[in-house]
């Protein structure tokens, strides 16, 4: 069983006149013309509850996308009933035939499925084309490629057996139990690669994504049914996320959580985890990527141009809503004017609106509670003297949830916006004397309790090494010269520490590591 070396899955740019733009135009149009019914899937089973939830785009409440449904105790405990039931023998299953599965659903995905993913994270969660085409299509393929070749690492690397007498081997099981996956609206692909990767592994899974997320969560469902993925090994399950946790967590068979979400929901799990610690037959395993207050900071030997244009690529693609979002800048005031003249005649040409209209850079934020979690914090920050709202700082939900680009420039490092992950279009920025260039290193460090992605931008490389070495736990992505958003499967294992998670980088060797429990045998001939 050789896998190809994986590549990266080239992506496409959507352009005027090109056919893969049409062929996209065509599967929005064509999803547009549907209302979906996406049940629930446990075991063999399609499940539909008298619980239906109403699916809209977040950029258009007047359409009806289709429905779901949400679960009651009894399904959460039948779902994990399904994944024990499938545990054996899909723990039983020679790797190689398990990891053909995978590698089948990555080509469906690049190919086949490759517009009906787009389209429906475009509609869902309100992506743009390019945004929902490194998602949904590159890096979800790239979760799969990279992970199965990472995999077949794990299962041959051997320890050595130098006296001829003994032979020593590493089996890396699966283990015993079931997978929780909770999974995020932002990100098709991290929402299919939670449960994926575990079951890869040879795990068997419940699968709860956001509920925003559920439409583009049933496209990656027929893929993994389709390419073989067999019944009851991830099940798919929507409802209130405290019934379904009690349930799961207080499970004795639970052997861990694959998480992606927010800081405060993942510190409630792991305390609900701890104690119920005298229940379960293992200790689980506990995989959690967190919030974010990602920074990028400006030397003054920055190229001003490109910082500036990387920063709003950085803070407003995808309306921010990237947990390594910019969200906090730091600027000396020796090129604030040029760094400012550039944003500010980018900024110009940004258009808000819906997907369907290519030419919108800007969408809608994910839902009304989101919406007016954002909209709060401008709205105080327009109360704070600290502060001058250079850009934006309006909002409209009569259509759709928009917000335009905010931006903030305050005189004070701790502001609240400064300081609080917002997780939407908002970008505060600080300005400092190019003289204190070591002191905001310490401040970066000390303002936010997370650490999930930074970047400097400097062409004097006296400055690079000093922000690399004083910044060296702020960030479990640190780029220098480069955005802080856009870690490609790959090339820049992605995940932080601090509040932002247990960095056990996504689509990398060390995180398959925590899906599988390892037995050494030694056999004296
Ligand atoms: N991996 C993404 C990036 O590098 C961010 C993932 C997230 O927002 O959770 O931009």
């Amino acid at each position: 069983f050789n896998v190809p070396a994986p590549k990266n899955e080239p992506i496409f740019s959507y352009a005027p006149g090109t056919p893969e733009r049409q062929k996209l135009k065509d599967a929005i149009a064509e999803l547009r013309g549907k209302v979906l019914d996406i049940p629930l899937y446990i075991g063999n089973r399609e499940v539909r509850t008298d619980k239906k939830l109403t699916l809209t785009p977040p950029h258009d409440h007047q359409h009806i996308l289709g429905y779901t449904y949400e679960c009651g105790p009894e399904h959460v405990t039948e779902a994990i009933q399904a994944a024990l039931e499938a545990r054996t023998a899909w723990a039983a299953l020679p790797w190689e035939q398990r990891l053909a599965i995978f590698l089948k659903a990555a080509e469906l995905s690049a190919t086949k499925y490759r517009y009906l993913l787009n389209a429906s994270t475009m509609l869902g969660q309100s992506k743009n084309a390019f945004q929902a085409e490194i998602d949904a299509a590159c890096e979800w393929v790239d979760f799969l490629r990279f992970n199965v070749s990472f995999a077949t690492e794990i299962y041959r690397e051997q320890p050595i057996s130098p006296d001829p007498l003994i032979w020593n081997q590493v089996e890396y099981r699966p283990l015993e139990g079931f997978v929780f996956a909770l999974t995020p609206f932002n990100f098709t692909a991290i929402s299919g690669n939670l449960p994926a990767s575990a079951a890869m592994m040879g795990n068997v899974v419940v699968w709860k994504p956001a509920p925003t997320q559920m439409y583009s969560a049933y496209v990656l469902m027929q893929i993994l049914k389709e390419a073989g993925v067999p019944d009851g090994v991830i099940n798919l399950i929507q409802g209130d996320g405290p019934m379904i946790g009690n349930l799961v967590f207080s499970h004795p068979e639970f052997a861990g959580i694959h998480f992606t979400g927010s800081t405060a929901v993942f510190k409630s799990i792991w305390k609900t985890i701890g104690s119920n610690m005298d229940e379960y037959r293992y200790y689980p395993r506990i995989v959690g990527e967190t919030g974010g207050k990602d920074f990028m900071l400006a030397h003054e030997s920055a190229d001003a141009k490109a910082y500036a244009a990387n920063l709003l690529r950085a803070a407003f693609e995808f309306q921010g809503q990237k947990c390594s979002a910019a969200s906090r800048a730091y600027v000396p005031t020796s090129i604030w004017e040029t760094v400012w003249a550039e944003m500010k005649g980018m900024l110009e040409t940004f258009k808000v609106g819906g997907t369907e209209d290519f030419s919108n850079f800007v969408n809608a934020v994910i839902d009304e509670r989101a919406f007016t979690k954002i909209t709060g914090y401008i709205d105080r920050a327009k109360q704070n003297p600290a502060n001058t709202i250079l850009w934006g700082g309006t909002y409209d939900k009569s259509k759709g949830w928009f917000v335009d680009p905010t931006i903030i420039l305050t005189s004070d490092p701790h502001s609240e916006t400064m300081e609080q992950e917002i997780f939407g279009p908002v970008l505060t920025i600080y300005l400092y004397e190019p003289a204190q260039f070591e002191e905001t290193l310490s401040l970066i460090d000390r303002t936010s309790p997370y650490a999930l992605t930074g970047a400097v931008f400097a062409q004097n490389r006296y400055a690079v090494e000093l922000a690399s070495k004083k910044l060296i736990n702020s960030a479990g992505n640190f780029y220098i010269n480069d955005k802080c958003t856009g870690a490609v499967v790959g090339q820049q294992p992605f995940g932080g520490a601090r509040g932002s998670g247990t960095n056990d980088k996504a689509g990398s060797m060390q995180n398959l590591l925590r899906w599988v429990s390892a037995r050494t045998i030694k056999e004296s001939f």
